[in-house]
């Protein structure tokens, strides 16, 4: 079943300073199936987070749309959760408060906020730290709570925007296998950009390698070789 369609989706930043505009997309068609784990490969300027912000709803396209369930994005939306490589969390909020921030906003009973907000603490490894906030935390339990929050609304499908990028090597490893973990359990849909190839061949089971001036896609396979994690 597709969940996602990009359709001719391109991107033009304005000059600066009355400048020549920036092609940041060239018009980009993709397809995304339910419970694919997509990784979006490329050097650093290639227009993956574009892309990406274009899905999440918090960038508009120049040209083309998506579809998300078949319908148009036009803003942020519950079937869509996001997680960046940091700067994510409210810093007023705790942890809980932070993972419940989308059901409050949605209206949830309380009582259902705080079954939902000990489900996902638990699934994330954050059992304790319910009520610190987000400076006390290490990089990588900030990035579970970032996580555990994208994943509180029941989204459709999570993008991940070089999620563990500032984390050391030994953090991220455990956080790569939290994110499978939970993508095996969930039967979730992951769009994850990535400029680390390594990375892109681990998590996922299609990767997308994208390439600058314009971005575009020049290549999209299957991980068809025994799976480095089987
Ligand atoms: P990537 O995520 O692959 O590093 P980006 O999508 O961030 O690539 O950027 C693609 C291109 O668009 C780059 O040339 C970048 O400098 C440019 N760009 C990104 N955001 C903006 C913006 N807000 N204004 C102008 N140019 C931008
Ligand atoms: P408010 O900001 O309305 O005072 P709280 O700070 O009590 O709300 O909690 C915000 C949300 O986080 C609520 O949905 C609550 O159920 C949940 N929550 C708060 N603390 C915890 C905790 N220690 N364990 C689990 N859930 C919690």
């Amino acid at each position: 079943m597709t969940l996602v369609r990009v359709e001719g989706v391109s991107r033009q930043y304005p000059g600066i300073h009355g400048g020549a505009p920036t092609q940041a997309l060239s018009p980009v068609d993709l397809t995304i199936a339910e419970n694919d784990f997509i990784t979006l490969l490329g050097p650093s300027g290639c227009g993956k987070s574009t892309l990406l912000r274009i899905v999440a709803g918090l960038d508009r396209p120049s040209t083309g749309r998506v579809l998300v369930g078949g319908r148009p994005v036009t803003e942020p939306g519950p079937d869509r959760g996001v997680v960046f490589q940091a700067y994510t969390l409210f810093p007023w909020l705790s942890v809980a408060q932070n993972i419940a921030f989308g059901l409050r906003e949605k209206g949830v009973p309380q009582r259902q906020q705080a079954e939902i907000v000990a489900e996902y603490v638990a699934k994330v490894g954050l059992r304790g730290f319910e009520n610190h906030y987000p400076k006390m935390l290490s990089g990588g339990m900030q990035q579970r709570t970032a996580i555990a929050r994208a994943l509180a609304n029941d989204p459709k499908i999570l993008l991940l925007d070089e999620p563990f990028g500032a984390l050391d090597t030994q953090t991220r490893a455990l956080m790569q296998e939290l994110l499978l973990s939970i993508w095996e359990a969930e039967r979730k849909t992951v769009l994850f950009v990535t400029h680390d190839i390594d990375e892109a061949v681990f998590l996922a089971n299609r990767v997308i390698v994208m390439s600058a001036r314009p971005g575009r896609i020049i290549e999209d396979r299957p991980i068809a070789l025994p799976h480095p994690r089987h």
